[in-house]
């Protein structure tokens, strides 16, 4: 069955079998990405993300469920056909430089050793490296060893390595996760240039909140499972920030957390939020004016109030424990799945 989107994921599951042991760390997942879109994955340490993202890459293949991407179902691909899929498809930029880019080789010729495995030659395969190397402003280090360059510059590099196979989706694990956030900016301003140039669709893994807030759409993974998703609301593309500026503060983007219902209408209520909301194992749903109360039922006294403002630390998300997008200070405004009743 094919479906209007790009890449749609339904019933997602992978378990990994270690020894006697069963880890489930997909456990259903659904997820749809547009072509052209950029989308952040972000959620704790072992929900599921990179399993995800190795699923999408053709890296490793999901237990069940289905992994369309432009109308193919990865699952049923063959060994041969996954691994041609990830050859045209897919481009990787990972946390570790010193897994993008092999150390005794210049900027230059680490993108062309790739375009030679790609299948690529002659004149055509200098054109495209010298295009990336302009594409991630690198033309003048083409002929620097990684060594020779700093943590932001290798990270360049590192996307044009990405980009050298011409994918149409680059998947990045923590793509910003190993340099300074005016250095991560910069990467994540070039990432939309280069969607913008390539047409390139986005796939970013990320625990940082900030560079969450740089893609098109967010959304959040826990325990295997698709939790909340959050958009921007207002119509302002993120501003573009010179590298080593801080986020302006006047005005931060609004956010609007929605949280996310399966096919079967199942959502999930992180733990933390049904502990604040004095929730265990059965929940009282009613029909109220305006939307869906859910509340605990009466054997299963609430330990917090609902109506007490701040329990706790910073519980500005009901569906997030993390900080949220923006900078430092100033928070960006956020609309929340829903709020504590006033
Ligand atoms: P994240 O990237 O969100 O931190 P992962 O996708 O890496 O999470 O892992 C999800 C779960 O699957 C974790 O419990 C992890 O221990 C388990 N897992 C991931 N890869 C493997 C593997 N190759 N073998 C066994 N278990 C794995
Ligand atoms: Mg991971």
């Amino acid at each position: 069955m094919t479906t209007p989107h790009f890449i749609a994921a339904a019933g997602l599951v992978k378990i990994f079998r270690v020894a006697d042991l069963e880890v489930v760390a997909l456990q259903g997942l659904d997820i749809e990405c547009e072509r052209g879109e950029i989308l952040a994955l972000v959620g704790p340490s072992g929900s599921g993300k990179s399993t995800l993202l190795n699923a999408l890459g053709g890296l490793d293949r999901p237990s069940a469920g289905r992994l369309e991407v432009d109308g193919k179902n990865l699952l049923k691909l063959n060994q041969f056909e996954l691994t041609t899929y990830r050859r045209e498809m897919i481009g990787f930029v990972w946390q570790q430089t010193a897994r993008n880019l092999l150390p005794y080789l210049t900027a230059r010729e680490n993108i062309e050793l790739l375009m030679t495995l790609a299948g690529q030659g002659g004149k055509q395969k200098r054109q495209w490296a010298d295009e990336l190397l302009d594409a991630v402003g690198m033309r003048e280090h083409a002929n620097q060893r990684p060594t020779q360059l700093s943590g932001g510059q290798q990270q360049r590099i590192a996307i044009a390595c990405g980009l050298a196979n011409r994918p149409q989706i680059l998947l990045g694990d923590e793509p910003t996760g190993e340099v300074d956030w005016p250095t991560a900016q910069m990467i994540l301003k070039l990432l939309r240039d280069l969607r913008d140039r390539f047409g390139l669709t986005i796939v970013l893994v990320t625990h940082d909140p900030r560079v969450a807030a740089w893609a098109d759409r967010t959304v959040a993974i826990r325990d295997g499972r698709t939790s909340t998703e959050t958009m921007r609301v207002d119509d302002d593309q993120p501003q573009p920030m010179a590298s080593g500026e801080a986020a302006p503060a006047e005005q931060p983007p609004t956010f609007e957390e929605l949280v996310v219902l399966d096919s079967a209408g199942r959502l999930q209520i992180p733990s933390e939020q049904r502990v604040l909301a004095g929730i265990g194992r059965r929940a009282k749903v009613e029909l109220v004016a305006g939307g869906i109360l859910i509340r605990p039922s009466d054997d299963e006294r609430p330990t917090i109030p609902l109506n007490e403002p701040s329990a706790g630390p910073n519980h500005s998300s009901l569906y997030s424990s993390e900080p949220l997008p923006g900078s430092g200070e100033q928070p960006p405004k956020r609309k929340l799945p829903w709020n504590h009743r006033t």
